[in-house]
This record gives C-alpha cells, sequence and structure tokens, in this order.
C-alpha cells in the first residue's frame, strides 16, 4: 500500500506549511485528550473480564502499563509546545523554529500512540490468543479502539495508524497462528479493515488541511482587509486634516476655519480678530521665500502660544491670520489680547531685521447674523488699523461700521453708475521744463455719488475690485482716454500723450494689454500716445504683469512707474518693470524749495534718469518757488496744480486746447 506521507502539504509555502501543522498539532492533542478517557475504560474493562476469566495478574500488570502509557500521551498533549503560538506575522526564523518544535511534539505523540499501540497488542496475553470464550470480546474491543481512534484522530493520520497498527497486526498474527478457515478468513477480514481505516485515515487528514489552509487563507484575508481599512482610514483621516489644516504652519486653513466657526457662531457670543503681517512683504523679497516661510511659521506660533484655550487659529492665506474664541468664557477682553498679539509678534526674529515683522490687527466682538458679515467686520477694522501705521489693532465700532455702510453703498451703485456713464474722467495736464508746451494730460477718474459726494478715485477703484468691477472701470476710463486722444488727433496734438493709471490689482486681474491693444487698433489709434502709470507695488506681482507690461511695450505703448520714491524697491522696479518715465512723488516735490533732503532727493533722480535714459516728471509742484527750483534743476516735464488742476474735458477743450490749435 503506498500512501503519500504529506499529500497536498509539500505544494504549501513554509509559513502557510508551519500553520496547517500547528493546526493538526493542536487538533490532535484535543482528540487525543478526549479519547483517553474512552481508552482507559476499555482497558479497564479488559482488565475485569481479564480477573474473571482468572487472567487477573496478567490484567493487571496490562493495565498498568496502559496507564502509564496513556499518563505519557496525557503528558505528551499539556506539553508545552513553541509552534502553537506561531502567528502569520512570525518572523521567518521564528517561523523555522516553531516548525520545528512542532515536527518534533508531533513526533514524540507518534512514538507515544505506538506505545500505546504495543500495549494494546498484547491483549491476547488476557485471552490465550484469541482462543478463550472471552476472545470475541476482546476483538470487539479492539476493532471498537482502533475505528475510535481512526475517528477521532482525523487531524493526523499518523497517531492513529501508529495506535492501531500493532493491536490488528497481533490479532492478526493470533487468529493466521490457529490456521481454521473461519479464523483466516477473519484475518482477510481484519487486513481489509485495517486498509479500510488506514485509507480513511489518510483522507481525513487531507480534508483537515485543506480545511485548515482554507481557514487561514480566510483568516490572512481578512486580517489583509482589516489591515488595509485601517490604512484607507487612517488615509482618509490625514486627507481631512490636510483639506482643513494649513500644511506649512499646521493650524487651520481658511476652509477649516470657516467650518469651525460657523459651527460656534450658534454659541456664545465671540470675538473675531483678522491679523495681518505688516512688512511681510519685504521679507520675501529680501531674504527670500524660504525666510518667509519661517516667519510664517514662527509667527503662527507665536498667535497660538498667546490664545486662550479654546479658541480657532487659522492662516487664511499669505500673511493673514485669523482667531476666534469665547472672551467671556476665556476671562480675557479682545482688546487685551488683540494687544498681546501685537507685542508677541513685535518681538525680534532670530536673523531679520528687527523691527521689520509687525501686524495690524481688526477686531470684531458681538453677534452678527452671519460669518461672512463678521469677517467683514472685522476686516474694515484690519484695513482702519493697517492705515493707522503698523503694529495697531483697531475695534469694530459705529464710526467703522458707517464706513462699512458707504463701502457697500458705493459697491452697489458702482455698477449703476458704470452703466449710465454716471463716471466722468478728468485730465490734469503735463508740461515741459518751460511750463508752457504741452507734453501729456494724465486721466484721472472722477465719480460725483449722489448722495456721498465726491468719492476719491482710490476708494472707487477698491470698490470696483471688491464689486468684481474692475474690468468694467477700466474699460470706462480707457474708453474716455481714447476719445481724448481722438480729439488731441483731431486738432493736430499727436505728440501730446495721455497717461492712464492702472492699479496694480487691475494689472494683475484683468488683460490690460489685449484690451488696451486691441482697443487701439480698432480706433486706429497709435500707441505711442498713450501711457499706462503704474506704481511699484505692481512689480511685487511681477509674475504676473511682467508679459502684460511687455506685450505693451512692445506694441509701443509707454510705461511710466508712478509715486516714485515712496516705495522700497525702485531700482529693482525699474529694470523689471521697464519704465519709460518716472513720476517723482509729490511728497518729495510740494515743498521742496524749502527742505534740503527733497532737493538732494529730486536732484538724485533726476541724476537717475539721466544715467538710465529715463524721462522724469515732477509731480505735485504747487507753488511757483517749486516750480522755479525744478526748472534750474533742470527737471524736463512737470504737473501739478500750480501749472494746472486736473479738468473736465469741455472745460480742457475750452481752455488749454483752443489756445493749442492756435499754436499748432
Ligand atoms: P496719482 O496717479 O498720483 O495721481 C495724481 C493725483 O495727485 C491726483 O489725485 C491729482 O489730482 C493729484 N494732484 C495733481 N497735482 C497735484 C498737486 O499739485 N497737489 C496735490 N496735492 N495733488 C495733486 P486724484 O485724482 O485724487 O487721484 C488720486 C490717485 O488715485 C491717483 O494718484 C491714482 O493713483 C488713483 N487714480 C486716479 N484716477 C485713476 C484711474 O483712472 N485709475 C486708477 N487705477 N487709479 C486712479
Ligand atoms: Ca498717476
Ligand atoms: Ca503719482
Amino acid at each position: 500500500m503506498s500512501v503519500p506521507i504529506d499529500p497536498g502539504l509539500n505544494e504549501l509555502a513554509g509559513p502557510a506549511r508551519a500553520l496547517v501543522r500547528r493546526d493538526q498539532l493542536a487538533a490532535m492533542r484535543g482528540s487525543v485528550l478526549s479519547a483517553m478517557p474512552v481508552n482507559m475504560l476499555l482497558g479497564l474493562a479488559s482488565t475485569l473480564v481479564a480477573y474473571r476469566s482468572g487472567h487477573g495478574e496478567v490484567g493487571a500488570a496490562w493495565f498498568a502499563v496502559s496507564t502509564l502509557a496513556n499518563f505519557l500521551r496525557i503528558g505528551l498533549c499539556r506539553a508545552p509546545c513553541l509552534g502553537l503560538a506561531l502567528t502569520p506575522d512570525t518572523t521567518p526564523a521564528m517561523a523555522a523554529a516553531a516548525a520545528q518544535s512542532i515536527e518534533r511534539h508531533l513526533r514524540a505523540c507518534i512514538a507515544a500512540a505506538l506505545l500505546s499501540g504495543l500495549v494494546w497488542a498484547c491483549q491476547p496475553l488476557l485471552c490465550e490468543g484469541y482462543t478463550s470464550a472471552q476472545a470475541l470480546f476482546y476483538l470487539v474491543i479492539t476493532c471498537g479502539i482502533t475505528a475510535g481512534a481512526v475517528t477521532h484522530g482525523t487531524a493526523y493520520a499518523r497517531i492513529p495508524l501508529a495506535f492501531i497498527l500493532p493491536p490488528l497486526l497481533s490479532v492478526v498474527a493470533c487468529l493466521a497462528a490457529v490456521g481454521d478457515f473461519d479464523r483466516n478468513c477473519l484475518v482477510a477480514c481484519v487486513l481489509l479493515y485495517l486498509l479500510a481505516l488506514t485509507h480513511t485515515a489518510f483522507r481525513s487528514e487531507a480534508g483537515f488541511r485543506e480545511s485548515s489552509r482554507l481557514k487561514n487563507e480566510a483568516t490572512a484575508l481578512a486580517r489583509s482587509r482589516a489591515e488595509a481599512h485601517a490604512r484607507v482610514s487612517a488615509l482618509a483621516d490625514e486627507m481631512r486634516r490636510r483639506a482643513t489644516h494649513d500644511d506649512l504652519t499646521g493650524i487651520l486653513n481658511r476652509g477649516g476655519f470657516i467650518q469651525q466657526a460657523e459651527e460656534r457662531l450658534q454659541a456664545a457670543p465671540i470675538s473675531l480678530l483678522l491679523l495681518d503681517l505688516d512688512g511681510f512683504k519685504l521679507v520675501n523679497d529680501v531674504y527670500g521665500h524660504k525666510a518667509g516661510d519661517r516667519v510664517l511659521i514662527e509667527v503662527a506660533r507665536r498667535i497660538s502660544a498667546e490664545l486662550p484655550e479654546d479658541s480657532l487659529a487659522a492662516r487664511l492665506g499669505g500673511d493673514e491670520f485669523a482667531v476666534l474664541y469665547d472672551p467671556i468664557a476665556a476671562g480675557v477682553p479682545p482688546e487685551r489680547l488683540a494687544a498681546r498679539l501685537v507685542a508677541a509678534v513685535a518681538q525680534p526674529l532670530d536673523g531679520f531685521d528687527a523691527g521689520r515683522i509687525g501686524v495690524s490687527i481688526g477686531v470684531h466682538s458681538g453677534r452678527e447674523p452671519s460669518l461672512t458679515e463678521m469677517l467683514s467686520c472685522a476686516d474694515a477694522a484690519l484695513y482702519a488699523a493697517k492705515a493707522a501705521g503698523r503694529n495697531y489693532y483697531r475695534m469694530f465700532d459705529t464710526g467703522l461700521r458707517e464706513r462699512l455702510q458707504i463701502r457697500r453703498d458705493l459697491e452697489r451703485d458702482l455698477s449703476t453708475a458704470l452703466a449710465e456713464a454716471a463716471l466722468e474722467v478728468w485730465f490734469q495736464p503735463i508740461y515741459a521744463m518751460d511750463a508752457e508746451t504741452l507734453v501729456g494730460l494724465e486721466a484721472l477718474v472722477r465719480w460725483q455719488h449722489p448722495r456721498l459726494g465726491w468719492i476719491a478715485p482710490p476708494d472707487l477703484v477698491a470698490t470696483a475690485a471688491t464689486a468684481g468691477l474692475t474690468e468694467s472701470l477700466l474699460r470706462f476710463i480707457l474708453e474716455q482716454v481714447c476719445a481724448m486722444m481722438q480729439i488731441l488727433r483731431g486738432r493736430g496734438l499727436e505728440t501730446v500723450r495721455v497717461a492712464m493709471n492702472v492699479s496694480p490689482q487691475e494689472m494683475a486681474q484683468v488683460p490690460v494689454d489685449e484690451i488696451v491693444i486691441e482697443r487701439l487698433k480698432s480706433l486706429d489709434l497709435p500707441p505711442a500716445m498713450l501711457e499706462i502709470e503704474i506704481t511699484e507695488e505692481t512689480a511685487l506681482d511681477i509674475g504676473a504683469v511682467l508679459g502684460k507690461l511687455q506685450a505693451l511695450s512692445r506694441a509701443g505703448v509707454r510705461v511710466a512707474l508712478d509715486d516714485f520714491g515712496i516705495g522700497y524697491s525702485s531700482l529693482s522696479s525699474l529694470r523689471q518693470l521697464r519704465a519709460d518715465r518716472i513720476k517723482i512723488d509729490r511728497s518729495f516735490v510740494t515743498g521742496l524749495n524749502a527742505s534740503d533732503d527733497k532737493r538732494g532727493l529730486v536732484l538724485a533722480v533726476l541724476g537717475l534718469g539721466r544715467i538710465l535714459g529715463l524721462e522724469v516728471v515732477a509731480e505735485g509742484v504747487e507753488s511757483d518757488e517749486d516750480l522755479r527750483t525744478l526748472q534750474a534743476m533742470g527737471c524736463p516735464f512737470l504737473q501739478g496744480y500750480h501749472l494746472g488742476r486736473p479738468m473736465t474735458v469741455p472745460v480742457l477743450e475750452t481752455t488749454l486746447l483752443s489756445g493749442r490749435i492756435a499754436a499748432a
């Protein structure tokens, strides 16, 4: 009879195989232990029958040896085994050691089963080799115990086989020794029975191993699914965190802040602080973006350190931060917290020029209908704090509420004003050094609001930006500028250039180059008659504007750098922005006659203009003395109230231009 020793097991990889073996050992131990009481009872019954048939002494000895063998088997089944602790994540080295210990235990159990089988093989001693009257009893017992061993020992065939082989062979030997026909027939039956039991034992073991393998695979699959699930939820948590937190500083981002602030709004009255760093752009420009990032991280740390418990801190973007907290629960009034934050941020930063970084804070306290409303109130306070200088905080109060209301009215009314052409563009003359030859006109927007009166142009430009009307405003002004160019051309005054102011927001947000070039082309106006005035602030977002300036410049439109001298990066701006002209800010021009500093500065700019081949315009010429000083310095172009105020087109046509026709 050829029976595979380990059917199917060899194909399994080492760890899987060891796990099956572990299951086999555990199940085998269980079945042996549960079979022991029956084994003992049958042994006892055999001994009793032996005693009754006059074989008491042999029976007692047999029972003693049998009991010893059984205790040995029980002991082996209870012995600690390293292999039983084997799990799928055991290291390969430990798994190998475990596999070895399992094999050792299995071998010991086979030996013990064989020993027990040998004891049972001695039963013929109790019934004179199956010839006594009790032979039938012993045959039945032997068949019963061997059948039981195989039915029980499904996990590991070699244990029941080791146990059944000796007694059945001893039966065969005893019966064959007598040799009559009946017994020979019985021998054949017992051998057939042995064969059937062996076959069953191996079949059962193969079945057991297959189900053990499937069970282990299912466990491994469940584990890996649980692990994958854990990984996915960790990833989801991380993504949620990233969606609501700022990567750089680790505090909330705008989205996270709004989400959490909305929830708090329903609860107690809260205070909202909007913070905007002062001088941060300078750090970025002078020390680089890495340094800028370090500043932001440090500022976020300082802000967080000052906050009462349960406050929200967020970086809304760029150098803007927000704080939201309950001042009553925290016992800290918002004014005090704002002052503390200003002081904390103003502390010198390692490696940077002390005093350069500061923070302006707008504070809103109390209830508003929505978070958006609270944010615009705090923003209005922040704007006011910024206007007051750096390192200030400002509470939102009734004055600011009125101003906010005005801004909203303006936003609301601006689009109607644009549609109804209620806005106007006035023009201020620019003269050559002689203060008589008209060389240019600067377009200045004017809006007289029916209720609020004249609106300052910078407010108008800012309102257009918040109302999303930047492009409409630009197109409106461009129309008036083009109309003026046509008037000038009609009078043969092509040499008079018209200057149009373009704010940094307009420059960054609107395709100024395309709009302007297209309009000039469609009206057939010479681009050289137009000049675009930009400020140095435009250079702060150079990436967004450089292409547009180059396109304008290539088309022949001139570029002037306005308010020159009040920015900080003047020289680099000049190079980057490809200016053809610089306009000295009026703060250096007005009263120049009486100030050595101003004179020095104007002289320096004039020198710079000469060296770099740039035209220089002095704005804000308010008096005759200033005019004479500028003329003496050789300032080529002049503009100011003393020479001419901004005026409407009809006024300009009837006064300045009518005279010029005659001159031309
Ligand atoms: P800016 O470009 O520096 O324009 C010159 C401003 O100085 C004008 O004020 C003008 O009226 C004023 N000004 C001219 N000469 C003198 C003087 O001798 N003394 C004094 N004290 N002021 C003088 P305005 O029109 O109020 O404009 C203020 C600012 O608003 C402008 O400064 C410009 O930045 C902006 N702005 C004006 N119009 C427009 C526009 O159409 N578009 C854009 N984007 N900005 C404009
Ligand atoms: Ca200007
Ligand atoms: Ca200016």
